[in-house]
């Protein structure tokens, strides 16, 4: 993994203006790699080590600790509280296995762990159920009862909710929850903690934050904003100084 200058971290903004979620993801992971990695090679991680190296991003962006706001479901008070990137990162990430076994009634399921193809697949779906069956449908490799092969579809209803059940056992970095506590009701939930979601608000924050940085210095010293860029942070900040009025 390698650090992506500001210049190159604009350029993935900017790129990441119209997409999804998903495809915001995928941009993010492309600029952190060391070379220029096939996009079919990104799109295909599961989602657990593209979670994993989404992390791994933002600690080197933006710093270690983060900090999460979230809403009391019960009283609706503001919470507040910090995590570490560390808390947030599974040992395993990365052992998760390719293709997967889940047996029950009789019928023995081989299926792969969700990735960001799926992800962007299943945003033209319109309702929880069926986002459901086109993720079976996708990630399940065979299904075979006896020796007659079975469609996704016409498994159990029991054996689906195990086979989500398995994925996300097997990739637990992709189903990240935070465990919070209300000060004032002592409420304690655990929402989930969406990487590729949070890094992008970041990222949108910090290039809007860059550009008036660019806008002040280009106005006072007629620098082409390549060159404004490739100055290191301290640099920067000290001109800021020189020129606000
Ligand atoms: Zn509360």
């Amino acid at each position: 993994m390698h650090t992506p200058t500001p210049a190159q971290l604009l350029q993935v903004w900017e790129r990441g203006g119209e997409p999804s979620a998903a495809a915001r993801g995928l941009l993010l992971l492309g600029c952190s790699c060391d070379d220029e990695a096939p996009v079919d090679a990104l799109a295909a991680m599961p989602l657990g080590r593209r979670d994993a190296r989404l992390l791994e991003l933002r600690e080197r962006l933006f710093g270690a600790a983060i900090d999460a706001v979230a809403t009391c479901p019960q009283c609706a008070t503001t919470v507040e509280a910090t995590f570490r990137c560390d808390d947030l990162r599974l040992p395993d990430a990365d052992a998760a296995a390719s293709t997967l076994e889940h047996a029950a009634h009789g019928i023995r399921v081989q299926f792969r762990l969700p990735d960001s193809r799926d992800l962007l697949a299943l945003e033209s779906c319109g309702d929880a159920g069926a986002a459901r069956a086109l993720l079976l449908e996708r990630c399940v490799l065979a299904a075979q009862h006896g020796g007659e092969s079975l469609e996704p579809r016409g498994l159990p209803h029991e054996l689906q909710a195990q086979i989500a059940q398995a994925m996300a056992q097997a990739d637990p970095q992709a189903d990240l929850q935070l465990a919070l506590r209300c000060p004032d009701c002592g409420h304690e939930w655990q929402p989930l903690f969406d990487v590729a979601r949070f890094l992008w608000q970041e990222l949108h924050a910090w290039a809007l934050h860059m550009l008036r940085e660019v806008d002040t210095l280009a106005a006072s010293y007629h620098w082409a904003e390549a060159d404004i860029l490739a100055l290191s942070p301290r640099r920067r900040q000290a001109y800021l100084e020189l020129c606000a009025p």
